[in-house]
């Protein structure tokens, strides 16, 4: 079965096959980790996101990496956080998945994920982390081409949850 780390770094630096961005539903960029994923991909790949028609909360779309190391970006809208009874947890596991169900699909057998929907959309970062970490191992235990998903965390305090939810 693969495994699951949690690092601290920026994800527009790792060499994988794929990074995942917390992209709003037009995918046309935005602030966060979306607009410094878009900066150091370079003008293709806005170029790319514009033929793709937006993409639905919680599910998933994949483009190349351009200038990134990364070989490809899998775009995910996150839930926006209204207070967790309109379907908020629901979504963000569905956000995690889609995204293994592509990398799966696309051959990609290095996944790093930031911390979706827990910036600007205020999801709360202990029921975010636990969601998450849940998500990928029971995605990981079914998916053995999967070999290793990583959290890259921004800072500290975010990747301090996300070991806590990994246990
Ligand atoms: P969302 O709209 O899904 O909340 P944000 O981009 O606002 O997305 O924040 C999601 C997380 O990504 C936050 O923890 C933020 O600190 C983090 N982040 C921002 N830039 C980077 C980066 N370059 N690498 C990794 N994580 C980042």
């Amino acid at each position: 079965m693969g495994t699951i780390e949690i690092i601290q770094g920026d994800i527009t630096r790792q060499d994988v096959d794929a990074i995942v961005n917390a992209a709003n539903t037009s995918l046309l960029g935005g602030g966060g980790v979306d607009g410094a994923i878009h900066r150091a991909a370079g003008p293709e790949l806005l170029k790319e996101c514009r033929t793709l028609n937006g993409c639905q909360t919680g599910k998933a779309k994949i483009t190349k990496g351009y200038n990134l190391l990364a070989k490809h970006v899998i775009h995910t809208p996150g839930p926006i956080w209204r207070g967790g009874k309109n379907g908020e947890p629901e979504l963000l596991a569905s956000c995690y998945r889609s995204c293994l169900e592509l990398a799966s699909a696309n051959g990609c057998k290095t996944v790093d994920f930031p911390s979706i929907s827990t910036g600007v959309y205020h999801f709360p970062l202990d029921k975010a982390s636990v969601i998450a970490i849940s998500t990928i191992k029971a995605y990981l235990a079914d998916h053995p081409e999967i070999e290793r998903v990583r959290m890259v965390c921004f800072d500290a305090n975010t990747k301090k949850y996300y070991e806590d939810a990994l246990g």
